[in-house]
């Protein structure tokens, strides 16, 4: 689960992290008042939307040569003509594909004097077991170039789980971005406190690009953003409070209410399989037919008819998806289930795309005879090699 850059910059706050002041704004009307919570004589408006690259994209109703999603403004005059620009129109980053996103929330902050951009971001590092800090002095822009262009200028530092951040981390830390002074005081407090924010909210990323050194020599987390392990959800209520579905695909939104694990994609084939690896395996064969999935579905072990009957509507009530293909290998789960399920799916919401079947293992033969009885458009397969030639074939590539 992703939140907003205010959000994140409210929890990190809350662990001691050095952030500007700021307020967000939800109406132009709040503008100003939000302003003037501010010491002022800088501002900055920045667009709240789950994606980055925020400073560089462009606002499809301004036209090209209109400022970016994140303005510095140098009076509550300038905010409040910012804000009233901004709000409501669509941002288009490099993260946000080329639909854009809409901003439908501001964050007025205030502005710093910045010396140098800096990148750090911690995240759990699978190849070492470990949570790791990833720094950069080259902070600001794109860390994906810096990685391709000049990969010796990013550190990344694992850490001891049972020793937390030592003493050795920080100083290994702070040489890595050159800090000095009260700037590498700062250093010693922050990187503990990012730590431990992470791992006692079980975030899975916490980037802070740019985290800066001001004029005045002091550290400052000037962007923020966090990711936090959906599995670890049921543990942080406060977290799940900041969730912001505006953000998220409606698809996703309606599978994570019954607990399907879904992940939309773009190609036109929508797939409703059990266990994560059968999925994966379904998605590649797809692809080796020469087509493209339309999202992963995973409706798990022991699902319930209404579970498969949800995971069905949500497949069908996707635009893109030109065919589905049903591909259960029955263990736990039983296949006669699944085939109730999409029985019951249709019957509600018809069936416009083909649909090639595969049952397999526990209940296959009678999962098989409730489709046959439905009268319903079924092509059955017998094996999965087959399945996908067929729905590739009906769909057309
Ligand atoms: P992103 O483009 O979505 O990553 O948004 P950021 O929050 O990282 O802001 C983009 C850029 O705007 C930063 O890299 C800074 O160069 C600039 N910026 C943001 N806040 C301030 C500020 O308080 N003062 C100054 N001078 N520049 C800022
Ligand atoms: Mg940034």
């Amino acid at each position: 689960m992703n939140i907003h850059e205010y959000q994140a910059k409210q929890v990190l706050k809350g662990f001691g992290a050095p952030v500007a002041e700021g307020v967000p704004v939800f109406k132009a009307g709040e503008a100003e008042a939000a302003a003037n919570k501010l010491p002022g004589p800088l501002y900055v408006v920045k667009s709240q939307i789950h994606a980055g690259g925020r400073g560089k994209g462009k606002f499809k109703e301004l036209g090209p040569d209109a400022k970016g999603g994140v303005r510095l403004s140098k009076s509550v005059a300038e905010v409040i003509a910012n804000v009233n620009e901004m709000l409501g129109n669509t941002l288009v980053t490099k993260q946000t594909g080329p639909a854009g996103k809409q901003v439908n929330r501001l964050y007025i902050e205030d502005g710093a004097d910045i010396d140098r951009e800096l990148y750090l971001s911690i995240l759990v590092d699978r190849t070492v077991g470990r949570v790791a800090f990833v720094v950069s002095t080259e902070g600001g822009m794109d860390i994906e170039t810096v990685a391709h262009d000049t990969p010796e200028k990013i550190v990344t530092l694992a850490i001891d789980p049972d020793k937390g951040v030592t003493d050795a981390d920080v100083e290994k830390l702070n040489a890595a971005l050159k800090l000095t002074g009260g700037a590498a005081d700062d250093g010693a407090l922050l990187f503990p406190v990012l730590y431990k924010a992470f791992v006692e909210k079980d975030m899975s990323l916490l980037e802070v690009n740019p985290l800066i050194v001001m004029k005045n020599g002091r550290l400052r987390v000037l962007d923020a953003k966090v990711s936090f392990d959906n599995n670890a959800l049921f543990r942080h209520p406060d977290v799940v409070d900041l969730r912001d579905t505006t953000e998220e695909d409606e698809k996703e939104i309606e599978a994570s209410k019954y607990d399907l694990a879904y992940v939309a994609l773009d190609g036109n084939i929508g797939c409703m399989v059990n266990g994560a690896g059968l999925a994966m395996a379904t998605m590649d064969i797809i692809k080796l037919y020469g087509a493209e999935p339309a999202n992963f579905l995973d409706v798990g072990g022991g699902a319930s008819k209404e579970k498969v009957t949800a995971a069905f509507k949500i497949i069908t009530a996707d635009p893109a998806v030109k065919g589905i293909l049903v591909n259960i290998f029955g263990g736990i789960m039983k296949c006669d289930v699944i085939a109730e399920g999409v029985v019951a799916a249709v019957k509600e919401v018809g069936l416009k795309v083909p649909l090639v079947v595969r049952l397999e293992g526990t209940n296959a033969e009678l999962g098989k005879q409730i489709l046959r009885d439905s009268k319903l458009n079924v092509q059955p397969a017998d094996d999965l090699d087959d399945a996908a030639k067929k729905i590739v074939a009906a769909v057309g590539k």
